[in-house]
């Protein structure tokens, strides 16, 4: 089939080789022979020829013709970007919400200012730092926010007033606005946060988000506003859309005036009366890259005088008025002097290059995570190599691949034993991963008590990574029960600790015995648990002595619970040293009887299965909509499955939900599955 491909700048293209982030969705930057493509997932960008994405674009089109439930929005072949997911009610935006052309050389740059002055403008030029985010619009009337919504395709967005109004930054009633106010910003999660958070998702076992604007992105499309305002979300506001009885001659002067408002406005924004000018300005703000504790994805050249703007107009894609520079990705070399091997708290042997120290994007690195065995193959990373190293979404160094192998460099193969303890180590079921399985491993234990002590599990305030080390270094604590036997004599023998530090901390952990039995159960960080899988075994059973006794059919029978999960909690109990662990942490008093509130009931008695790369939630998060919901999720399909949720390539799931005749909904109907009823909805018929 000879399909004519339309492709145009700004359209997200959706193709069936992913990136190596796991993203299948890429952005058109430029067309041409060679097409730019920034991957949706992580940020980077690539140069492809135009042939190879078509091919690609053209298979994925082949498999969506066999299966025509796996069309998303952001398919080629429904050829739009940033279609609202019907999860949020739609909002037409009365000033568009453009998106800019891009430039990738300083050339296109000073091409543009010809444009400019061919139409008979002689510019001034605004600089803008381009804060890689999510565009916003907020709407205020008579001084109070009524609205907020997301660019969606720059005519349609999505209402997410109530979770922008989480956001500290936003003011929600301003004394001075006028009678009405559009302003337009870009949200953001600043990297503290964006680290906070996935060093939590990480100890959760959940995956973490690739970068700050996926995370922002995931952030503000939250059904659950308490879990947008808990994300630490920030704005910059750089644009004023609407404003009534004020006028104004220059965006300059918008800028000041929504700063005097109260909006934080764009970091750096100065005035140039040419084009090098505001070149240097824009090679100043590339030098500054990474010393933002935010990320952004380029610097925008704006025309100063509003009214030289409408007169320049727009095309029919990009107002002419503007142009947005992109930075070339940093990519260096460096020497590859070791490589680490550290084990996680579930055994897990996780390989890092230590390399010589380079600057990137604003920061010195020497490190980076290799992941696994099977990736270290694959590049063939050896010790002494060259290699390539950038960072993804601008703040997590990644080692692209070697450049050239160092004289007399050998293959580097995994060690065989846990580099902590000693232990053969194996690899379990047919994982990439290499596992150490010794129980008394003292990697595994210091990972296990910073899990136990952690904000979600036990939430031991003060007990930190550096205190852990110590605690299992002085051999004080080999098991977490062990905390509840520590004594004041023995914390004053660490390092810099008084007596008000060892009096807290003994108040923290003793507190921490009252602690509710979900907190109990994730602490012990039985595999394949995660808080919410905790919540509801805790709620389940009632009591650690009735979870402890449980048959994996009678833990799988829970709503949300698959096989997988319950053979883990199975073993946990089973494993030698777990009956005593309890016997200790019961006889210590910690608190082993459930006493807690009730989960939603959308899907109850559903069993669902999820499969394929879906358009927005990962799988993990899915699963726990799931489960939160009053559903099941399961690992495999069955007569007894009520739905499967299917995103881009999936597999034999998909195959045998179509075999059982089993409904395949995509990502959008079920969010919409899992959505808060209206209140005015009739009641569902019972079925009998
Ligand atoms: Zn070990």
């Amino acid at each position: 089939m000879d399909q004519k491909w339309k492709f145009e700048v700004g359209d997200v293209v959706k193709l069936k080789k992913p990136h190596p982030c796991g993203s299948h969705e890429w952005e058109i930057l430029r067309v041409g022979a060679d097409f730019r493509l920034k991957c949706m997932g992580c940020g980077h960008q690539v140069m492809t020829e135009r042939k190879m994405v078509e091919k690609n674009a053209r298979e994925l089109k082949t498999i969506e013709a066999q299966f025509p439930q796996l069309i998303t929005p952001d398919s080629p072949t429904q050829h739009v970007g940033g279609t609202p997911s019907g999860k949020f009610s739609k909002v037409a935006h009365a000033v568009k919400m453009e998106s800019l052309q891009d430039a990738f050389s300083l050339d296109e740059l000073r091409e543009f200012d010809q444009r400019v002055r061919e139409a008979g403008v002689t510019p001034e030029y605004v600089v803008e730092i381009k804060i890689d985010g999510l565009s916003v619009s907020l709407e205020y009337r008579n001084g109070r926010l009524t609205r907020g919504s997301t660019r969606g395709d720059g005519l349609v967005g999505e209402d997410v007033t109530e979770n922008l109004a989480t956001i500290k930054s936003i003011p929600k009633e301003i004394p001075t606005a006028p009678e009405f106010l559009e302003v337009r910003g870009e949200v953001y999660m600043p990297h503290e946060a964006f680290f906070a958070l996935k060093e939590q998702q990480e100890l959760e076992d959940k995956t973490p988000f690739k970068n700050p604007r996926n995370a922002a992105a995931g952030s503000l499309r939250q059904k659950d506003a308490k879990i947008t305002a808990a994300r630490g979300l920030s704005i910059f506001v750089f644009n004023l859309q609407q404003v009534e009885g004020k006028t104004f001659t220059t965006h300059s002067e918008t800028l000041d005036y929504i700063k005097s408002l109260g909006f934080p406005v764009s970091p750096r924004y100065n005035v140039y009366t040419n084009i090098e000018d505001a070149i240097a300005e824009i090679q100043r703000i590339g030098e500054a890259r990474g010393t933002l504790d935010f990320d952004m994805d380029g610097a925008v050249i704006k025309v100063n005088d509003l009214t030289a703007r409408q007169a320049l107009g727009s095309t029919n894609k990009f107002p002419r008025w503007a142009i947005a520079f992109k930075y070339p990705p940093e990519v260096k070399e460096s020497t590859v002097r070791d490589i680490e091997v550290t084990v996680g708290r579930t055994g897990v042997l996780t390989p890092t290059a230590v390399f010589d120290p380079i600057f990137l994007a604003g920061t010195s690195v020497s490190r980076a995570n290799l992941h696994n065995e099977d990736i270290i193959e694959a590049m063939d990373v050896r010790i002494g190599d060259t290699i390539q190293v950038r960072k993804a979404g601008d703040i997590i160094p990644e080692v692209i691949g070697v450049a050239r192998h160092g004289e007399n460099s050998v293959p580097y193969h995994m060690p065989r034993v846990c580099p902590s303890c000693g232990a053969p180590v194996v690899h379990l079921q047919d994982e990439a991963a290499l596992r150490c399985v010794n129980p008394e491993c003292p990697a595994q234990s210091l990972r296990n008590l910073i899990h136990f002590a952690s904000r979600t599990a036990m939430a031991i305030d003060g007990l930190g990574e550096a205190i852990a080390q110590q605690l299992i270094d002085r051999q004080l604590v080999h098991s977490v029960a062990d905390l509840y036997d520590l004594t004041k004599d023995q914390l004053l023998t660490l390092d810099k600790f008084k007596a008000k530090s060892a009096e807290n901390l003994l108040k923290a952990i003793a507190s921490s015995k009252q602690n509710n039995l979900d907190k109990l159960v994730f602490g012990l960080g039985i595999r394949n648990i995660g808080d919410k899988a905790a919540a509801l075994l805790a709620e389940h059973f009632g009591s650690m002595d009735a979870l402890r006794n449980a048959a994996a059919e009678d833990i799988s029978s829970i709503d949300g619970f698959g096989g997988v999960m319950a053979q883990s909690v199975v073993e946990f109990f089973a494993k030698d040293g777990t009956a005593d662990l309890l016997h200790r942490l019961a006889d210590a008093g910690v608190n082993m009887q459930w006493h807690g509130e009730k989960k939603g009931t959308a899907l109850a008695g559903m069993t669902i299965v999820v499969t394929g790369t879906l358009p927005t939630l990962s799988r993990q998060e899915a699963e726990a909509m799931i489960v939160q919901n009053g559903g099941k999720a399961s690992g495999s399909v069955s007569k007894k499955t009520a739905y499967v949720l299917a995103g881009a390539a999936a597999g034999s799931k998909l195959t045998k939900a179509q075999t059982l005749g089993i409904p395949v909904i995509d990502e959008a109907e079920f969010l919409r599955m899992v959505a808060p009823a209206p209140a005015e909805q009739p009641e569902l018929e019972e079925e009998t």
